[in-house]
């Protein structure tokens, strides 16, 4: 069964941060590999977490696109 688009932003946070069991991982990187918007949703994510992770707040850096908030806001709802 593919991920669902909607299903990927609610795993990316698992998986940068390595929660997800080994069978979620494997839906997860099949679905980033077919689906270029997701992919670069998760790149977009691991940076942020990356900085989030350095300067340990949650504000977030100036270097971070506002438009890739934008799309995980709407993508959740
Ligand atoms: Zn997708």
């Amino acid at each position: 069964m593919m991920l669902a688009c909607r299903e990927m932003t609610e795993l990316t946070t698992d998986y940068l941060e390595r929660q997800l069991s080994w069978w979620d991982r494997m839906r997860f990187l099949m679905h980033i590999g077919m689906c270029g918007a997701c992919w670069e949703y998760v790149r977009g994510m691991k940076a942020v977490l990356a900085n989030f992770h350095r300067i340990g707040t949650e504000v977030v850096p100036p270097e971070v696109p506002p438009e890739l908030f934008d799309r995980f806001r709407n993508w959740k709802r």
